[in-house]
């Protein structure tokens, strides 16, 4: 927290508006969409709930087809499920670890051969690395299709000039824990369509008609966030700049330290883009390096230091089983390569620069041991 949080909590106490509903909340959303330089902004429970009442607006339902990409956690694809439609997954490309345009425009021509398009595409900007969005777009926009921007750990980051989250025709964040900015729990739907966002707040507040009765003609959601929670929101978005940049720093560390060590390559910044490196993530060459990733988490826990895994790949999840994956290309699949040599290092905002000089020293230790036994033979 940064401290002020306390402020709007207090004056949410003060003037007894304990509700998903108040001043904390419309203040939030407006200071939100002026961030991110949108029309507009929609405070939501969860970032999940905001990729759900993006597709629920496109008019996903049963039986349509989604794309998305498959290097990614989970929830970016749950809500496809939750509406009855069909997720494809498309493969990552190297040079920003998000979803491969050649891969997309393959999936799309087949999908149009087939007299079936997807009815939207949900792009993942990974730890904060914004995806190829001049490519996408083209592609998206040729065959008339939506792109539903997944900008959950990328608030803050920049394509190009434009904020990470406003490239497609709507874009999302999420304020969980673990992200850049946290309420706790909550989410952001934004869009320049203000119809589309007012549509959304109904959706999200019960889908209540204009009668004096409890009246509804449609399903909805219970999916407002609370006017404490945005609250805490509005004060976190005074400190994501700072947020951003020691977010660099730890990389600019860990990339300053490790980065010359044969086998060791950090996830890339593509030019023209600004990543807030939510995580600082790397993989391991292993024509180089002898030790899995896997190994060295374990071998760090015995640290007490947290690392972790790259998402697991959706198409590769039992969830996901029966869903089609098109990959980078024919025999090259980028995301299963980066599952199984990459890692993210301990990012948070506050870590301190000693804790970061004993991770680097320990990570050091573990992989020089390793080269040295490759020289040997
Ligand atoms: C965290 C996250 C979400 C979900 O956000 P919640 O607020 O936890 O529902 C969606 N997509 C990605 C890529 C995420 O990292």
């Amino acid at each position: 927290m940064s401290g002020n949080e306390q402020k709007y909590i207090c004056e949410a106490f003060e003037t007894n508006w304990i509700a998903p509903l108040g001043p904390n909340v419309d203040e939030f959303e407006k200071e939100f969409a002026t961030y991110v330089g949108t029309e507009g902004a929609a405070s939501l429970s969860s970032g999940t709930a905001a990729i759900h009442l993006a597709l629920e607006l496109i008019g996903i339902g049963r039986g349509d087809i989604v794309f998305c990409s498959t290097l990614t956690f989970v929830a970016s694809a749950n809500p496809i499920l939750y509406l009855g439609a069909e997720p494809i997954f498309i493969d990552s490309e190297e040079e920003t670890w998000n979803m491969s345009p050649i891969a997309l425009t393959r999936a799309l021509e087949e999908a149009q051969a087939n007299g079936k398009l997807p009815k939207a595409v949900i792009v993942v900007n990974l730890y904060g690395q914004s995806a190829k969005f001049d490519e996408l777009l083209e592609i998206c926009n040729e065959f008339g299709v939506p792109i539903v921007e997944d900008a959950a750990e990328s608030l803050g980051s920049l394509y190009k000039g434009k904020q990470s989250g406003t490239l497609g025709h709507f874009g999302i964040y999420s304020f969980n824990g673990n992200k850049i900015i946290t309420t706790s729990g909550g989410g952001m739907l934004v869009s320049n369509d203000l119809n589309a966002l007012d549509r959304s707040r109904f959706l999200s507040a019960q889908a209540r008609d204009l009668a004096s009765h409890y009246q509804h003609s449609t399903i909805g959601y219970n999916y407002r966030m609370s006017n404490i929670l945005a609250g805490v929101g509005r004060a976190q978005l005074q400190v994501l700049n700072e947020r951003v940049k020691a977010r660099r720093q730890v990389f600019d560390r860990y990339a300053e330290a490790l980065g010359s060590i044969t086998g060791v390559h950090f996830m890339p910044e593509l030019q023209g883009t600004f990543s807030n490196r939510w995580l600082t993530a790397l993989t391991l060459d292993p024509k180089v390096i002898q030790i899995t990733p896997f190994d060295l988490i374990k071998k760090l826990e015995l640290e007490n230091i947290e690392a972790r895994p790259v998402w697991k790949p959706l198409h590769l999840q039992p969830l996901f089983e029966a869903c089609k994956f098109y990959p980078h290309e024919e025999r090259v699949i980028v995301s299963e390569k980066l599952f199984a040599e990459g890692l993210c290092l301990p990012s948070g905002s506050n870590l301190t620069i000693q804790q970061q000089d004993r991770i680097i020293i320990i990570i050091k230790r573990l992989l020089m041991t390793q080269l040295l036994q490759v020289e040997i033979g």
